[in-house]
C-alpha cells in the first residue's frame, strides 16, 4: 500500500500537468520556432548568463540556434520596447546588433523575446571600432518626429517615458532629469534632492548655448559594458537597449561603467566632430543615468547624484 501511493500519486501529477498544459494551449516559444522560424526539432536548451533582469535561454534547433528572454512577471510591452529598439538599430546597418524575430505573452502571466543568436567572442573586440560604429548609428538615423520614440521603454527596469518632443533640451528637462527626480522625491521622500536638481533643471539651457544645432540620433540609451560584446569575428554586437532618438552626446551617459578609452572617443569623434562645451555637459548626461542607479539600486548612489548637481548649481 504505501509502496504504491507515491508511484499512482506521481503518475496522477504527471498527466494532471499534461492536462493543464493542453488547456493553456502549447509553449509558445517553441510553436514560433517550429513554425515561423522553420525548426523541425529543437535539440538542446541551455541557460546563458550573464543577464540582469530576465531569463535567458539559447535553444539549438536543426535549422540553427535561436537567442530567447523571458521574464514571468511582466507583459510583452517591456519586450516589444527592446525589439523595437534592436529593430530601429538594425535597420541602420551600422552596428552588429540581434535582429528581433518575435516577442509574445507566455500562458498566465509573464512574457517572451525570440532572437537570433550571436556567437559571441571571447574578447569584446576592438575600441576604435565600437567607437566608428556606433558614431556611424548616430549618424545614419533621422527622425521626422524630433526626439523621443514610438514607445516608452525601460532604464534597467525603471520605466522612461519618451513622448515626441521638438526640443532636445525639453526633452532631456522633463522626461529624463525630472521624471528621475520626481521619482527619487516619490519613492525616498527625498525632497532635498528634488529641490536641488530642479535648480539645475533650470539651469540646463546655458549648457546649450554654444550648440548650434542637435540632431535628433538613435541611442542605444543604455551603453554599458555589460550591453557590450563582439560576434565570433571580433566585430562590436551591442545588446539590451533603451532607444530613443536624442542628443548624440547623451549616449555617453554611461561611460563610467562602460570603459571606453582614447581609441574609442578618437574614432568616434572623426565621424562625429565633438560639438562646442561637450565637457561641460559630459556629467549632466551621466547625472540621468547615475539617479536612476539611486532610484533602483538606493542610498549609495546618491552622493554622486548630489555632487553632479551641486557642481552645476555651486551649492555648498
Ligand atoms: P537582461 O535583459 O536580463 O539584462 P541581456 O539582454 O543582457 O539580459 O542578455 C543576457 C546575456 O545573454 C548577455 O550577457 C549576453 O551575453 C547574452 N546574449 C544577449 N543577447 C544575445 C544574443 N542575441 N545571442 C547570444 N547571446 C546573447
Amino acid at each position: 500500500e504505501l509502496k504504491a501511493w507515491p508511484k499512482s500519486k506521481s503518475g496522477s501529477c504527471e498527466r494532471r500537468r499534461r492536462a493543464v498544459r493542453t488547456m493553456m494551449g502549447s509553449d509558445p516559444i517553441r510553436d514560433w520556432i517550429c513554425g515561423q522560424g522553420g525548426a523541425s526539432k529543437i535539440t538542446r536548451i541551455s541557460p546563458v548568463g550573464g543577464g540582469c533582469i530576465n531569463t535567458a535561454l539559447r535553444y539549438e534547433t536543426d535549422s540553427g540556434t535561436f537567442f530567447v528572454k523571458t521574464n514571468r512577471d511582466v507583459g510583452p510591452a517591456m519586450f516589444e520596447a527592446e525589439a523595437a529598439g534592436l529593430e530601429a538599430m538594425f535597420a541602420t546597418s551600422t552596428i552588429r546588433v540581434p535582429r528581433p524575430l518575435k516577442v509574445g505573452p507566455l500562458p498566465g502571466r509573464g512574457s517572451y523575446i525570440i532572437m537570433e543568436f550571436i556567437n559571441m567572442g571571447a574578447s569584446r573586440g576592438g575600441q576604435a571600432e565600437l567607437g566608428r560604429q556606433l558614431a556611424e548609428m548616430h549618424k545614419a538615423s533621422s527622425s521626422e518626429r524630433g526626439f523621443g520614440f514610438d514607445m516608452d521603454n525601460t532604464i534597467g527596469s525603471t520605466p522612461q517615458p519618451n513622448p515626441w518632443t521638438s526640443d532636445w533640451v525639453a526633452f532631456f528637462q522633463e522626461q529624463r532629469l525630472r521624471y528621475q527626480l520626481q521619482l527619487a522625491e516619490k519613492q525616498y521622500r527625498d525632497y532635498d534632492i528634488a529641490e536641488k536638481g530642479q535648480r539645475l533643471v533650470d539651469k540646463i539651457p546655458s549648457l546649450f548655448r554654444d550648440v548650434s544645432d542637435i540632431r535628433p540620433c538613435l541611442l542605444h540609451g543604455d551603453l554599458w559594458s555589460g550591453n557590450i560584446a563582439a560576434d565570433e569575428r571580433g566585430a562590436p554586437v551591442i545588446l539590451d537597449p533603451a532607444c530613443y532618438y536624442g542628443h548624440n552626446e547623451a549616449e555617453f551617459g554611461m561611460s563610467w561603467c562602460a570603459g571606453f578609452g582614447a581609441g574609442f572617443y578618437n574614432a568616434y569623434f572623426e565621424v562625429i566632430p565633438k560639438q562646442p562645451g561637450f565637457e561641460q555637459r559630459r556629467d549632466l548626461y551621466r547625472l540621468y543615468h547615475y539617479l536612476n542607479h539611486y532610484n533602483l539600486f538606493g542610498s549609495s548612489y546618491r552622493s554622486s547624484c548630489m555632487a553632479i548637481i551641486k557642481q552645476y548649481t555651486n551649492l555648498a
